[in-house]
């Protein structure tokens, strides 16, 4: 058995996929290559990826800067741990780095692999903070519906999304979900944006004293909710969830996994909404995914308690294998070198402009757009069946999936997202102004939706 789609149908199991449709079918494609934001497939034709795989390869693939910070750090020193306190030199430069980057003070820094076990770790942080402080009641973690916070047990029942539990027996008994701020189906008619931000907050207020303050440790949130539908919240929004939160001593975890390190625009999503975590999650864009990496930042209130732990626990009984890895220390310096060099930030900034003004020129007034939004290179599509009255689509995704079909035979790649009608955009930040000019262009023709064309060939 040589042929590689074969090799694939038959041996791997795929994450996030319809694992009978798969075994039947094998893979949509096969990439071999990729090159700013560009991949090719094995037959040679040539995509433009406007989702940077998943949200993530931020500086573009294959950027020789990446390739060679790995290479030299693979030659130096591919490995070492972090337990018991032994140290690695690029891990503890590039927490100085983080903490000297964050949008609000912060004192730590935590290493995981990935966004899911960086969450999971966050939720056993709030638990022994509160263990220490000797409120063992204070459990409780809030998050949102259509929030995507990971797959791991804990960190999949955070994930409010319907389909991330099905099957698995999730969410675990203390995470709790509230409404997302998302204006066209949860904002009352007629309300403004402030007002339904006080709806929300004074809902949750009301929630945890339901809960019980002295059972709720913390609640979770995107800045801008990426897999949810790309949500960007009412200004006020968390400035009001932030006070609610702080009367009631419940902590703030900010899941930067996708926004963090410029898809907004700026350097991190709390700044672009008004967060004020306490504890900060960053992934995806630490490396633009070149080597998985994710980090946890603690501030001082967490930081001091933590510490206090060490008289009542002894040692801090959590870590991985790959906590601090310095390979991917390594890529993840490199990467943000290359954003500093190149000004990807400002790039984010100006593209993304150009990206919302050309969905909006293309699908604003469409019968079956009920909104374009984002905020940055972060942008979705929303399709109903009905504006108005809004409604959506009987059968759920089957419209996005078919226009992400038809984008593909446009050579784009875009995502149908999970909790709606919904295909997002999220290129990588190099993706220039005139490739993103000429591949809007041929997918704005508005094919029919499965209408295949073929993809223009390399050679
Ligand atoms: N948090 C957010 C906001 C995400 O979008 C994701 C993944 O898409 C995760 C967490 C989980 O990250 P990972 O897939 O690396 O486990």
């Amino acid at each position: 058995m040589t042929n590689v789609e074969e090799l694939d149908r038959t041996f791997l199991f795929h994450p996030m996929t319809n694992l009978a449709a798969h075994a039947q079918n094998g893979p949509h494609m096969t990439v071999v290559e990729g090159h700013g934001a560009t991949i090719i497939d094995r037959a040679g034709n040539r995509y433009l990826d406007a989702m940077a795989g998943l949200w993530c390869v931020n500086v573009g693939y294959s950027h020789p800067d990446m390739a060679e910070a790995l290479r030299a750090q693979a030659l130096k020193l591919p490995y070492f741990h972090a337990f018991s306190s032994m140290g690695t030199d690029l891990p503890a430069r590039l927490s100085e780095r983080l903490i000297s980057m964050a949008p609000v003070p912060m004192s730590t820094v935590f290493y995981g692999n990935s966004g899911s076990d960086a969450n999971d770790t966050q939720a056993k942080l709030v638990w022994y903070y509160n263990n220490v402080l000797g409120r063992p009641q204070k459990k409780k973690i809030i998050a949102r519906r259509r929030g995507y916070h990971g797959v791991t047990v804990l960190s999949g029942g955070l994930t409010g999304l319907k389909n991330l539990h099905d099957g698995f027996d999730l969410p675990l008994p203390m995470i709790r979900h509230v409404r997302p701020p998302h204006r066209l189906w949860e904002r009352e008619p007629g309300q403004t944006d402030d007002e339904f931000a006080t709806t929300l907050a004074t809902e949750l207020d009301r929630f945890i004293i339901n809960e019980g303050p002295e059972t709720v440790a913390a609640m979770i949130a995107e800045p801008v909710m990426a897999a949810g539908g790309v949500i960007v919240p009412p200004d006020t929004y968390f400035p009001k969830v932030q006070e609610v939160l702080d009367r009631h001593d419940v902590l703030l975890i900010a899941d930067e996994v996708v926004n963090g390190f410029g898809r907004l625009g700026v350097p991190f999503g709390s700044q672009s909404v008004g967060m004020k975590p306490d504890l900060m999650t960053l992934a995806k864009g630490i490396t633009s995914a070149y080597v998985p990496l994710s980090a946890i930042l603690v501030s001082e209130k967490v930081w001091k308690v933590l510490l206090e732990g060490s008289a009542k626990f002894g040692s801090f009984g959590h870590g991985y294998t790959y906590s601090a890895h310095p390979l991917a220390a390594a890529a993840a310096m490199a990467n943000l070198d290359i954003i500093e060099r190149e000004d990807l930030v400002a790039t984010v900034a100006r593209n993304g402009e150009l990206l919302h003004e050309m969905l909006r020129d293309a699908f604003a007034d469409h019968p079956h757009v009920a909104e374009v939004r984002g905020r940055g290179l972060m942008a979705a599509v929303e399709f109903v069946e009905s504006r108005d009255p809004l409604r959506p689509f009987a059968a759920q995704g089957s419209f996005a999936a078919a226009v992400t079909k038809a984008s593909l035979a446009a050579g784009v790649i875009t995502r149908a997202l999970p909790a709606a009608d919904t295909v997002s955009f999220s290129p990588p930040f190099v993706t220039t102004p005139d490739e993103t000019r000429a591949h809007g262009r041929r997918c704005a023709h508005r094919p029919r939706p499965g209408g295949r064309r073929p993809p223009p060939r390399v050679r």
